[in-house]
């Protein structure tokens, strides 16, 4: 692919988002911003990357912010209130889904519909709405460094000769701490040992339901089942997934913990080409790579992520969006952090399940889980 890929950015404030403009930037030859979305109201930073990038089409939350934005912008830019109208726009190559939560999942299908690349960084659309996005599997290139491990593993190999995938966690700051989970506070919980990423995920990789929500859109992604999936505590981060096949051989993927290497590497897909990060891993500078079994008793948010993706239907989006909630409320200092697998589970056990055969389902059960966790309190 020589001409330069149009990208519709959903998200473009965030870590992800800012991690993706920064590849654009660095090479204006292969990428181009066509559009971007954003979920918050940050309207500098806004008005920053549209005054950088110009794309062409820009949708923001509500029309209070759009008219605002109108005001600010010296650039003629296209301001929206609807991220379908970005998704469907029939000039995009592909489509980057780096908002957080179930705001991402209609603008995905839109764009799979169209036949577009999705490069997909929200964990709802995978976790949430898994078997509806199975028949657009093809056009989806994962863009979490697990697996983009992964993809890279496994390519060229018959799912038959796959015996275990293993998907690599640092731990977080807590793996190996004597700390009360009770008595944990956000500042503790945001310090991420190895990994620069965004609050939601930072608790999540601190109560190991990032690795579980990775476990479970492994199985969509891969189609591998839960009894083949396995977590390992990798506290160095630089290996950042294997797979072993029957034969007993397995492959490692090792790089830089930098996210930018996995977002390129989705951009670039099936090519490759130059590291844009100028980042490079020194092997010889590497004294030592671990390996642990999770525990999980004291990380409960890990089992329970298994166990609403063995249930299915649409039990994992209320874990995904019951998680989303209760990391909030952590946040806010409203309940501490060992609440947060409690709030989970409690949810879980309340939930009568649907089969997913629509969005609707999906929005229903997240919007019931939501309600639930405050119902709680
Ligand atoms: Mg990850």
């Amino acid at each position: 692919m020589n001409k330069t890929q149009k990208i519709c950015l959903l998200g473009a404030t965030g870590s992800i988002g800012s991690q993706t403009l920064d590849l654009i930037r660095s090479a204006p030859q292969n990428y181009q911003l066509h559009s971007l979305a954003v979920a918050g109201s940050n309207l500098e930073k806004l008005i920053s990357i549209i005054h950088e990038f110009k794309p062409k089409l820009v949708a923001v939350k509500n029309k209070e912010i759009a008219d605002n934005l109108k005001l600010a912008l010296k650039h003629k830019t296209e301001i929206l209130t609807d991220l379908n109208l970005l998704a469907s726009d029939s000039e995009i190559d592909n489509i980057i889904v780096a908002v957080v939560g179930s705001i991402g999942l209609e603008p995905t299908f839109i764009a799979l519909k169209n036949n577009k690349k999705a490069i997909i960084a929200n964990k709802e659309t995978l976790v949430a709405a898994g078997e509806l996005i199975q028949p657009y599997k093809s056009q989806i290139i994962p863009a979490d460094s697990e697996h983009v491990a992964l993809h890279q593993c496994l390519a060229g190999c018959q799912k038959s000769e796959v015996k275990t995938l293993y998907l690599t966690a640092s731990g977080g700051p807590f793996y190996n701490s004597k700390l009360d989970f009770a008595q944990i506070k956000p500042t503790q919980a945001l310090k991420h040992p190895t990994w620069n990423m965004g609050p939601k995920i930072t608790i999540d990789s601190a109560t190991l339901m990032n690795k579980g929500l990775e476990v479970i859109e492994a199985t969509v992604l891969f189609g591998a089942s839960y009894e083949q999936i396995e977590v390992l505590i990798h506290p160095q981060s630089l290996v950042h997934s294997l797979v072993e096949f029957i034969d007993g051989n397995i492959l490692a993927q090792l790089g830089p913990n930098d996210m930018r290497l996995a977002l390129q590497y989705a951009l670039d897909w099936p090519e490759r080409k130059p590291n844009l990060a100028n980042k490079f891993l020194n092997l010889k500078q590497m004294s030592k790579l671990e390996f642990f079994e999770p525990d999980l008793k004291r990380f409960k948010c890990l089992q329970l992520a298994y166990q609403a993706g063995k249930m299915g239907k649409t039990y994992p989006a209320v874990l995904s969006a019951a998680d989303e909630i209760a990391v909030e409320l952590f946040l806010q200092e409203r309940i501490s952090f060992a609440q947060i697998p409690e709030l989970i589970e409690k949810t879980l056990d309340k939930h009568q399940s649907q089969e997913v055969n629509s969005l609707e389902i999906i929005k229903q059960a997240d919007k019931w889980a939501r309600e639930q966790v405050y119902s709680f309190l």
